[in-house]
């Protein structure tokens, strides 16, 4: 065993430690290495028995009395595990009753957990509200910025008549007396393994540990009532349609000042007039006249803010589409920006003029006029990686 470390050491005190200075230095080390905090970490595991080996031997008063005299020779083959061999966690989880109030007092955790809603600090059950699911309808203009919505719902929400006890006026609510206010009962089971402590909600109080009397008229004794309330939600730039976003807290009220639930954002996207969105970049098509595909032109299209100008070059093919790098829509994660994919298309007029026809015709005989295409106008593969170029 000469490779053990100092129990004070491990729980970072002095020999002089107090009880209080002692349950606080373990307390800090078993909620940090806490396996259901640090799932499939030997190390952390180790840590933690470690922590927990100290604390036993230290907090016992006689114990620490033979560990200062003799070190761990005075103490080995005394604690849980027996032989220095350390504790077993159920060894270890059975002490958290003394020290935190209860294994509740591990809020949070799910191997302690399993009554679906959280605990507070003395153990007892807090209710959770549900998550209120709402939808949003967003704009390819508003998924560009990220937008700020305020939006109207019927929620459930503390209710002020009772501040949310659920008690009526002057009517305190009581510890239970089954639980004593713990929310859960133990009963402990003789197996082969030893004994066997199991814990179930207390059915007397539904696991809450306390009783009220005299309820609340207005919420029923719940605690909350439905309300219309305004939330103000932050919707980040990118998202996409029946994207989901979780906002924390800003759902349903827990009953009796338990704790919000979820809010659950449904992302929905609305049709655009000029764009259409492809992941992060957004595609438009626009037509240019005859003379601006033989001439070449500097023209001028929409983007989710303003305008962007480019050039067309001279004689160019309908069809072909531009890519104007960075005025799509932001990636959602922050990995850089979509671009703005434009179609050129020239327009042929459907009617004509005596005199426009009398021009056609005297162009119609140039022979500049003639289609003379290239081997490279003339695959049909090109053309389609040119609408990406
Ligand atoms: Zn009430
Ligand atoms: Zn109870």
């Amino acid at each position: 065993m000469a490779s053990k470390r100092d129990y004070y050491e491990i729980l970072g005190v002095g020999k002089t430690a107090t009880d209080d200075e002692l349950k606080k230095a373990y307390r800090k080390l078993a909620l940090k290495y806490h396996p259901d905090r640090n799932p499939n970490d030997k190390t952390a595991e180790e840590k933690f028995k470690e922590a927990a080996e100290a604390y036993e031997v230290l907090s016992n008063k006689e114990k620490r009395e033979r560990y200062d005299q003799f070190g761990h020779a005075g103490v080995d083959g005394q604690g849980f595990g027996g032989g220095g061999q350390g504790m077993n966690m159920d060894d270890i989880f059975s002490m958290f009753g003394d020290i935190f109030g209860g294994r509740g007092g591990f809020s949070g955790f799910s191997g302690f957990g399993g009554f679906g809603s959280e605990r507070s600090r003395a153990g007892a059950r807090v209710n959770k509200g549900s998550s209120l699911r709402i939808k949003v309808k967003l704009s390819l203009e508003d998924i560009e910025k990220g937008v700020e919505k305020k939006i109207k719902v019927n929620k459930y929400v503390s209710c002020k008549t009772c501040h949310g006890s659920g008690a009526k006026e002057g009517s305190e609510s009581t510890t239970c007396s089954q639980c004593k206010g713990s929310g859960y009962i133990t009963q402990v089971q003789r197996t082969i393994l030893g004994n066997m402590q199991t814990q179930s909600i207390c059915p007397t109080c539904q696991g809450e540990g306390k009783i009220i009397k005299d309820k609340c008229s207005a919420c029923h004794g719940q605690g909350i009532v439905k309300a219309e309330d305004v939330i103000t939600i932050n919707i980040p730039a990118g998202v996409s349609d029946g994207m989901q976003i979780s906002f924390s807290g800003l759902g349903n009220a827990g009953a009796r000042n338990g704790v919000n639930g979820d809010l659950i954002v449904l992302i929905e996207e609305l049709p655009h007039e000029e764009f259409e969105r492809d992941g992060n970049n957004i595609c438009h098509q626009t037509y240019i006249t005859i003379s601006e595909a033989i001439l070449g032109a500097s023209i001028e299209v929409p983007t989710l803010s303003g305008q962007a100008k480019f050039k067309i070059e001279q004689g160019m093919t309908s069809g072909k589409v531009y890519r104007l790098r960075g005025k799509g829509l932001p990636d959602v994660n922050g990995y850089g920006k979509g671009d703005l994919l434009v179609r050129v298309d020239v327009w042929v007029p459907k009617s004509y003029s005596k005199e426009e026809k009398k021009m056609l015709e005297t162009l119609q005989k140039s022979e500049n006029f003639k289609p003379k295409p290239t081997a490279k106008d003339k695959s049909f593969f090109d053309k389609m990686k040119n609408m990406f170029s």
